[in-house]
């Protein structure tokens, strides 16, 4: 005990000291006189707690002299506060209201209970059902504490979302078809004719022309068959090779000439013939010649009697010949052949 609490003390002593209360306390109280020497007169006391009080029970406090230690008087020390902290004992949710609860952490006595007010819902959107090309979808506010639902909210429908394919290709011969698919749902939104293709034609020979016969070329697709279109091709040209003398004939004052050449691709013949005019004299066919160019069928017959001469020269199918004149050829030279009689 410290000096200020000392004197403290002391100066409470100075008030009344009842010695009734101390005997109402039931303590075993003698005079002092007896237990004491004559000359203690418990002037210095002091209180000190015998028992601390709790928040259940009460302490107990004796006031003793300080000198010769007697017990002069004992008191009762109330309870203590208890020490109470708040604590939540029931969570207030949105559908229920929570309690609170003072409860002393020595004893844990429930001091006191208040109300915890309910929580506001806590919405939130949620999509309970998609929407697709053929049902509606749904969405609902909803409090995700609770569950309860404020709000129910249909969505619509999606639209399809198509794109053409093709079902059966068209060709040239045969339509085709397609068909509008939704992406989404396999639905078929709508179907369409393909139209046909054109033939794909390119001309094509079917039959060779030759020197004698025309040919056939075709205007045929390629892809069926059909033909749109025919045309002749022309006949081809003769090739000829070189002219031979086929015959040189004196007829009274004339001379007739067969000339011929033949077709490298058809072997069909082209004979030319011609007569020369009259050589004014009847002469004896030894005494004529003639020289010959095979490249062009140019004939010199030449009558060494008369000293004449003509020059046949092939126009189109005929020998043409130049009307005789005069020749003093000697038809020794080489080329000159002569006519057989
Ligand atoms: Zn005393
Ligand atoms: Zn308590
Ligand atoms: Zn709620
Ligand atoms: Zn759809
Ligand atoms: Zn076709
Ligand atoms: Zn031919
Ligand atoms: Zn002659």
């Amino acid at each position: 005990m410290g000096i200020r609490q000392f004197n403290k003390l002391l100066t409470r002593a100075a008030g009344t000291i009842a010695l009734s209360s101390v005997l109402a306390l039931g303590l075993p109280i003698t005079p002092a006189a007896v237990v004491h020497a004559q000359d203690c007169d418990h002037a210095i006391f002091a209180w000190e707690e015998l028992t601390e009080p709790t928040c259940t029970s009460t302490g107990k406090k004796a006031k003793v002299c300080q000198e010769c230690e007697a017990v002069l008087e004992t008191e009762s020390i109330g309870k203590a506060d208890h020490d109470g902290k708040w604590e939540i004992t029931k969570a207030s949710t949105c559908a229920a209201f929570g309690v609170k609860s003072l409860i002393c952490q020595n004893c844990l006595e429930v001091i006191e209970t208040q109300s915890i007010p309910k929580k506001n819902h806590s919405y939130k959107w949620e999509t309970t059902k998609t929407a697709t090309c053929s049902e509606e979808g749904e969405r609902v506010y909803k409090c995700k504490n609770c569950g309860v639902i404020q709000t129910r909210e249909k969505k619509e429908k999606k639209s399809h979302s198509a794109v053409w394919v093709t079902k059966k290709p068209a060709t040239c011969t045969a339509e085709g078809s397609k068909q509008r698919i939704c992406k989404n749902c396999d639905a078929v939104v709508d179907t369409a004719v393909i139209q046909k293709k054109n033939h794909s034609c390119k001309w094509e020979t079917t039959k060779t022309s030759t020197c004698a016969s025309y040919g056939v070329k075709s205007h045929k697709c390629k892809n069926c068959g059909y033909v749109d279109e025919t045309k002749t091709i022309d006949k081809k040209k003769h090739k000829y090779g070189s002219w031979g003398v086929k015959a040189v004939t004196v007829n009274g004052q004339t001379v007739k000439v067969t000339q011929t050449r033949t077709c490298t691709n058809c072997k069909s013949p082209l004979t030319v013939a011609g007569t020369s005019a009259s050589f004014g004299k009847r002469h004896d066919a030894g005494s004529y010649y003639y020289k010959f160019t095979p490249s062009s069928g140019r004939i010199v017959v030449l009558c060494t009697d008369c000293h004449k001469s003509v020059t046949g020269t092939v126009n189109g199918n005929y020998l043409k010949f130049t009307r005789p004149k005069k020749d003093n050829s000697k038809p020794t030279s080489n080329g000159w052949k002569a006519v057989r009689k």
